[in-house]
């Protein structure tokens, strides 16, 4: 969003669009070779999610946003995942299993030519389990002959199969309208009470082992839990209300982190499904990272999802009952060198084995959700900015000093500002220009957005 026009439309989009409104989401599954991918791509009308990919490389995206007839909502593609998952058969299962319960409706994307598969088979047992609404894309079916292809499928007992070609998009139209209609308007958990009164959503997130499920015991061993029942899933609670520090708040997602699912291979993909599941339903993350262990490139990985959801961030530093003195020496200046991009997230050093300083996690949470909402005045905004350029004006370049004419905060959680220009601002002053805003407004906690439009 760096070099744009003026344009007065756009700042009301952003004014109305907030950007980060959690989306109901879409899991696409099915066996490989179906065509999941190619329809993930048809869905996003773009070729975003196959081409970038390397061979032999994990995908690290495992969600984009899709629009159809002007609704938005998330699609989670597994396409990527088999690559190096041994054992076929149990492996779509098991991803099946974790996207189906990370999802709030499946389209399951089955080959018409081929016909159903005990392996289809098994996945139309877990989606029945699950008692999540599915939509059943007969694919590969490229032309009329095929539709007979498609008829068999209504053995599986999942309802109509929506004959479709991914790769020429014959049929996809009709699809897409059925996966709109087994989709919820949001997400399967009321948001309606967000922000005004409802209990706030906290994901916990990190990779694995870094002690997620510990503290959630912990936190739900030591107060009244109340199991959310609302999601109406037949087995574990997707969501599990606690009470703490005279409040109650909701843990998003725990169901993920209460079932283990047991893998070595393409453990951190589903971690990261997992991630971007919770992050989008929740308001705030409290991302864990493990003391006991060198900062892994994972776990900045997750940081920063949490960053680009635009949730409000709380780092908790845990195992801290096994910090060493050298390990703590290191931990700063990894803290200093790896993680300067959430450099305002509060922080907490816990132990989730001996509930060391979980009490402290609270107050962080109401620091970064605080944060989050912060809105600054118009009046009050172009008073600090007017100083800022006076006190800091933007370097010249090629004969040019371009400056802020004035600016306006077009949305929260998370913060997001507009700049309106007199020419570009190069990278290094907007950088200057967040922290000046941070150390005036405080925004502890939450990642803020700075866009800036060029008025000619
Ligand atoms: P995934 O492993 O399920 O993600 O499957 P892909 O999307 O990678 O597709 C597997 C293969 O099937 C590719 O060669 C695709 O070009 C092909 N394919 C996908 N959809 C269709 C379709 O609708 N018709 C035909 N004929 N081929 C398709
Ligand atoms: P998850 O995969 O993130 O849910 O991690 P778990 O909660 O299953 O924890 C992984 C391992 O770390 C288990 O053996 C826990 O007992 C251990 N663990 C979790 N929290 C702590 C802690 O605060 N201190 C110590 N020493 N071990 C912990």
């Amino acid at each position: 969003a760096a070099q744009e026009g003026f344009d007065t439309d756009e700042v009301a989009a952003d004014l109305t669009g907030g950007g980060h409104a959690p989306l109901p989401v879409l899991a696409v599954v099915g066996r490989p070779n179906v065509g999941k991918s190619t329809l993930v791509n048809r869905i996003l009308g773009r070729r975003e999610a196959v081409v970038e990919d390397r061979p032999g490389v994990t995908r690290d995206r495992v969600s984009y946003e899709a629009d159809w007839n002007g609704r938005r909502f998330r699609v989670v593609d597994t396409g990527g995942w088999e690559q190096d998952v041994l054992g076929i058969d149990a492996s779509v299962a098991q991803q099946a299993e974790v996207a189906i319960e990370a999802a709030d409706a499946v389209l399951f994307v089955v080959d018409a030519v081929v016909g159903a598969t005990d392996t289809d088979q098994a996945v139309v047992r877990l989606l029945r389990k699950s008692g999540k609404p599915v939509v059943l894309a007969a694919n590969k079916v490229d032309g009329p002959s095929g539709e007979a292809d498609a008829a068999a499928l209504w053995n599986l007992g999942l309802g109509e199969p929506y004959p479709v070609s991914a790769l020429h998009g014959r049929g996809s139209g009709d699809l897409l309208d059925a996966v709109l209609s087994a989709l919820p308007e949001a997400p399967q958990l009321d948001f309606a009470g967000a922000g005004q009164g409802g209990p706030r959503r906290i994901a916990l997130i990190g990779r694995p082992n870094v002690g997620k499920s510990s503290m959630l015991n912990k936190l739900a061993g030591e107060t009244r839990v109340v199991v959310d029942s609302t999601a109406g899933t037949t087995r574990d609670p997707v969501d599990e209300l606690i009470e703490l520090g005279g409040k109650t708040w909701k843990f998003v997602d725990t169901a993920g982190i209460r079932r283990r699912v047991h893998l070595t291979e393409g453990a951190d993909y589903y971690a990261s499904l997992r991630t971007a599941a919770a992050l989008e339903k929740a308001e705030v993350a409290v991302v864990l990272i493990d003391v006991s262990e060198p900062l892994a490139e994972q776990d900045t990985r997750i940081v920063s999802m949490a960053v680009e959801a635009g949730r409000a961030v709380v780092l908790a530093y845990n195992k801290w009952d096994v910090l060493d003195e050298e390990r703590r020496f290191y931990l700063e200046r990894e803290i200093e060198k790896d993680l300067v991009q959430v450099r305002w997230a509060p922080r907490v050093n816990v132990s989730a084995r001996t509930g060391r300083h979980l009490e402290k996690l609270v107050p962080a949470i109401e620091t970064a959700l605080e944060g989050w909402e912060t809105r600054v005045p118009t009046g009050r905004l172009n008073g600090f900015l007017g100083e800022l350029v006076a006190a800091h004006p933007h370097p010249i370049r090629g004969g040019k000093q371009p400056r802020i004419l004035f600016g306006t905060q077009a949305s929260t959680r998370p913060p997001r500002f507009v700049l309106f220009a007199s020419g570009f601002l190069e990278a290094g002053y907007r950088r200057f220009v967040e922290r000046r805003l941070r150390e005036e407004f405080g925004f502890a906690g939450t990642p803020i957005d700075i866009s800036v439009r060029v008025r000619e």
